[in-house]
């Protein structure tokens, strides 16, 4: 449970000075970790800088800080290079169907957590997906699934789609409800892999091609260990079984550590960037031994130069930084076994996206419609440590008061609820 020290440092990771602006750090370089890798000391640095600058401080979601040493040795915290890997939103506003896309800033992919409309995406931000994880197949999570169909087709390679029990057969379906005898001829051959997971873990999995005129074609079966629905060299993604009257998952997205090399020390070690630093990260992120090799290698104007050091002394250049955790949990009813599953999920979360359809004050009606209140849903991001909480799929029926459930949810996650 997030106490109010813990919260504090959560502020911090929220809390970011303008871009591009290097801000000194008060009290001197000394006692700042000249590694740059204790991470409690960097965020309580950087909140320090933040709280110091308040009116250059503006909110935006999970940026981590940086904190090192600028050239005349004075303390900053570089705002510059540290922008998010993910970049996590909803595809409609809080009233609208519901629906995560996440961007991978330096990747050509992204992956969206529920297939309801989403007509506000952009033909280029659905060719990009690689994975889409739906929540169950309730119209307003899935009825975008044919657009998504329709823009992919002759135009995107394929994806990997995920959902609860009965899914396969469901996609299936949508697919044979439209006919197909043209997609063959399409120079790019989409191959839509549909996997659908059981409560104790069991996978069915089944080939949609245009080539066949998306014909289902069998995988075969699997099992995925607490709930591992995907594991990406940068990212994996875990599920949650959970109750909705119909199963319902919710979904974990973990990236993975990732090392950053400051360029400016290598330039100070007499080294230049180049494809070689790719080794570099690689070898430091395996925890390579400190003797292990590296070879550098870059041109420059006197032609290809090369120099081989030793990992250990290169360890300076690196920054290891933590991947966000992101959560996607809708449509549950809160019970105590639900709220246990959702907690284990959601555990630690930079940005835990959750339902929010009613007030307390309609506490019955949503547990008779299996959804979450305001109250519940802060109640649970509370529980679950979440740093951040976004709520979505608010009811229509408080169109003119949004701030109310804000508000509710806001206290509950902040323990005032
Ligand atoms: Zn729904
Ligand atoms: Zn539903």
């Amino acid at each position: 449970m997030a106490g109010p020290e813990r919260r504090g440092v959560a502020l911090a990771g929220r809390l970011v000075v303008a871009e591009d602006e290097r801000v000194a750090v008060s009290g001197g370089a000394a006692d700042v970790p000249r590694s740059g890798r204790d991470r409690a000391i960097r965020e309580r640095r950087y909140l320090d800088a933040a709280l110091a600058e308040p009116e250059r401080a503006r909110l935006l979601f999970a940026e981590k800080a940086r904190a090192g040493f600028d050239r005349i040795g004075r303390a900053t915290i570089a705002i510059r290079s540290m922008r998010p890997i993910l970049d996590a939103r909803l595809v409609n506003d809080a009233f609208g169907d519901p629906g995560v896309y996440v961007d991978f800033r330096f990747e050509k992919r992204a992956l969206a957590f529920d297939l309801g409309d989403n007509a506000a995406l952009a033909p280029r931000h659905l060719l990009r997906l690689s994975h889409v994880f739906v929540s169950h197949t309730h119209m307003d999570h899935f009825i975008g699934f044919d657009r998504l169909v329709r823009i992919c087709v002759g135009r995107h390679a394929g994806m990997r789609l995920f959902g609860p029990p009965g899914f396969v057969d469901q996609v299936e379906r949508r697919l044979a409800s439209y006919t197909w005898d043209r997609v063959d001829r399409y120079d790019v051959e989409l191959v839509l892999t549909a996997t659908e997971i059981d409560e104790r873990g069991a996978t069915r999995s089944a080939r949609f091609r245009t080539r066949s005129g998306f014909a289902r074609e069998p995988l075969p079966e699997g099992i995925a260990p607490g709930g591992l629905l995907t594991d990406e060299e940068t990212f994996r993604v875990r599920c949650a079984l959970l109750d909705h009257r119909t199963p319902c998952l919710g979904f974990a997205l973990e990236e993975k550590t990732h090392v950053n090399v400051w360029k400016n020390r290598l330039e100070e070690m007499g080294l230049r960037v180049g494809p070689w630093v790719a080794e570099l990260k690689r070898a430091a992120l395996a925890g390579a031994a400190k003797d292990t090799p590296i070879e550098a290698r870059w041109q420059d104007a006197d032609g290809a130069r090369s120099r081989t050091c030793p990992l250990g002394d290169l360890e300076s250049a690196l920054e290891f930084v933590p991947g966000q955790k992101i959560a996607y949990v809708t449509d549950v009813v809160f019970h105590d076994a639900n709220v246990a599953r959702i907690v284990d999920l959601a555990r630690d979360a930079d940005m835990l996206f959750i339902e929010s359809v009613f007030l307390a004050a309609d506490g019955a009606h949503a547990s008779q419609k299996q959804h979450l209140t305001a109250r519940q849903a802060g109640t649970i991001a509370r529980l679950a440590g979440a740093r951040g909480v976004t709520p979505f799929h608010f009811s229509p029926r408080y169109a003119e008061r949004e701030s109310a459930l804000r508000v509710e949810l806001d206290a509950a996650w902040r323990g005032n609820g």
